[in-house]
């Protein structure tokens, strides 16, 4: 996979939309202090196909992931 996805931490909210739909990729860290009490963590970025990764991007509600080139 030419391409990984990341969360742009400081802008979650914490939702864990992205690790329900993707929980092969996506996690929840604890984040104290951070506005949140927990943020999505990239743990695996090539555990999913790109496509499912791009489900959880497109149901994010403030679009923090994005894909970066490796
Ligand atoms: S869907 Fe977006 S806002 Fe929600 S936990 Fe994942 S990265 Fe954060």
């Amino acid at each position: 996979m030419p391409r990984i996805p990341v969360v742009d931490q400081p802008t979650c909210i914490g939702c864990e939309m992205c690790a329900q739909i993707c929980p092969e990729v996506f996690r929840m860290v604890d984040a104290p202090g951070a506005g949140h009490d927990h943020k999505s963590q990239v743990y695996n970025p090539e555990g999913a196909s790109e496509e499912k990764i791009e489900e959880a991007m497109d149901n994010c509600p403030v679009s923090c992931i994005y894909w970066e080139e490796k």
